[in-house]
């Protein structure tokens, strides 16, 4: 059993309450370690710990904060392995996948932000005539609280905090409790890279009590969120009475719209990862994908053959494509909408099942599934599903595909597959989205402001605009 603990004031502890929460290998279904099952008490000890720290981390040089950030990043790297074995292990997804994106992304945050903080600046505004010069000072929050979800797990969770601690926050962070493996092991790496106690402090838990109490915490006074949208709604709503500041990320239902005149192998082939990556539980994948009618029946046959194609396995086998599921209710949750695609009419055109690894035959393996979908208001069309499931559908003109594209509540991301730069510039302007990738997928520059519109979410993270967001700007006018 690997039984972790809340990452309190530099220490390692047990919850106060004694309580605990297993935690599932979702690669065979069996429980391999216990979690805390932490409450509003650990929360307080977190706080107290994050807000004595304040004082003297507020005041640490940029460039000894950009020292550790960048110390926490080289470290993560040297341990990347171990950090990934133990992602795939807690997530399902491939050891590959964490070796190659989910460590080195982590990695990537502590240095990116490591290194913002040193460029970051503020503007002066002179008051020509009045004999007058405003400046902006931009003050770290205090304590603040990120919370993060199950499906990038590192990935995301470090998204947040190396922001909040470059600009001079202390932190009380949630990871997800179905995935808290690395965001524990990350305790140990903040100690061995000099963080002064209490800068950072990680307390586990269920998201209804745990992640609660830090929403609720009076004295919290910034939350950084990325999850689902009913649960970014319900934080918006017991932060605002308290004039919280508050960056949420949510969920997505993103188009992937093909035109007849793109580079139609690499567009094949991003688009199988688009659709797949992570098992599909990543909320920037193109899970509704159009296709220009001229190339649809084509573009059926090419793609299905390649998800046909594709190898579902144990997440540790070198040549495994599609890992395990995240969790045993999330599997039900995808499968029940397969079902319900076949009661909208829906064609189910690969996949659909549920797929038993030899030697693992608990685990929640489901195949790569393709719906041919006859109208875009289906609930498989409308919905996020956030699993091994994409919906196509043909498209006759530009008007109709963006019509389609923009009548989901969501607005996260879109990408655009064309050669015709005229489209290009007429599509980006109009789609109702974040990001518009064009002829590419989740290719990321960290100095990009990223997030969503709509019920996709509130706010930007990414480069300066994650520094803005965890820093309260004051203006000084000084007469002369
Ligand atoms: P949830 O909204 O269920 O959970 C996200 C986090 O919030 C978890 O740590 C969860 O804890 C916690 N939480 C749950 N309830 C509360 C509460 N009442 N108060 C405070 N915290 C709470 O999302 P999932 O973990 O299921 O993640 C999947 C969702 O995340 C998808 O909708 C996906 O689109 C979205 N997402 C959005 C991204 C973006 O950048 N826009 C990126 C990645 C994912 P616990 O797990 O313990 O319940």
């Amino acid at each position: 059993m690997l039984n972790i603990q809340n990452y309190i004031n530099g220490t390692f502890q047990d919850p106060i309450k004694d309580n605990w929460i297993d935690n599932y290998n979702p690669s065979n279904g069996e429980v391999y370690g216990q979690i805390p099952n932490s409450h509003i008490e650990d929360v307080e000890q977190a706080y107290q710990g994050a807000k004595s720290a304040f004082k003297l981390w507020s005041k640490t040089t940029l460039e000894e904060r950009s020292r550790i950030l960048i110390k926490i990043s080289e470290l993560l790297e040297e341990n990347l392995q171990r950090f990934a074995e133990a992602e795939s292990k807690d997530n399902g997804k491939p050891v590959s996948l964490a070796k190659s994106i989910d460590i080195p992304r982590a990695a990537s945050n502590f240095r990116f932000f490591g290194n913002a903080i040193t460029q970051f600046a503020s503007e002066s505004h002179e008051s020509v005539g009045q004999s007058a010069i405003n400046y902006t000072l931009r003050q770290p929050i205090g304590v603040v609280g990120c919370i993060s979800p199950w499906n990038l797990p590192l990935y995301l969770f470090t998204w947040k905090i190396a922001p909040a601690l470059a600009a001079g926050n202390c932190v009380v962070a949630k990871p997800s409790e179905v995935t808290p493996m690395t965001a524990f092991l990350l305790g140990e790496i903040c100690n061995e890279a000099g963080l002064p106690k209490g800068v950072l402090n990680i307390v586990h838990g269920l998201g209804t009590s745990t992640g609660q109490a830090i929403v609720e915490h009076p004295d919290i006074k910034a939350i950084s969120f990325t999850g689902g949208t009913a649960t970014g709604a319900h934080i918006a709503k017991v932060a605002a009475p308290m004039f919280k500041k508050l960056s949420l990320e949510l969920g997505g239902k993103n188009p992937n719209i093909i035109f007849a005149d793109c580079d139609y192998d690499d567009m094949l082939n991003t688009t199988v990862r688009s659709s797949f990556a992570n098992q599909g539980q990543i909320c920037l994948c193109g899970s509704r994908i159009f296709v220009e009618k001229s190339i649809y029946d084509k573009f059926k046959t090419d793609f299905v053959n390649k998800i046909k194609a594709l190898n579902v396995g144990h997440p540790s086998n070198a040549d495994t494509n599609i890992g395990a599921l995240v969790s045993k209710p999330h599997l039900e949750k995808v499968k029940a909408y397969i079902n319900i695609a076949q009661g909208e009419n829906g064609t189910i055109l690969c996949g659909g099942n549920e797929v038993t690894v030899h030697g693992y035959e608990n685990g929640y393996y489901l195949e790569p599934t393709v719906i041919e979908v006859p109208t875009d208001e289906c609930r498989v069309n409308q919905e996020e599903i956030f699993g091994p499931v994409v919906t196509i559908m043909p498209f006759e003109s530009e008007e109709d595909v963006l019509k389609m594209a923009n009548k989901v509540k969501y607005g996260l991301s879109a990408t655009l597959w064309t050669n015709n730069l005229n489209r290009t510039m007429r599509m980006s302007n109009q789609l109702q989205a974040g990001i518009v990738w064009v002829n590419t997928w989740m290719m990321r520059d960290l100095r990009t402001p990223f997030g969503g519109v709509k019920a996709s979410g509130v706010g930007r993270e990414g480069g300066f605009e994650a520094l803005r967001f965890f820093t309260e700007p004051k203006n000084v006018c000084i007469k002369y």
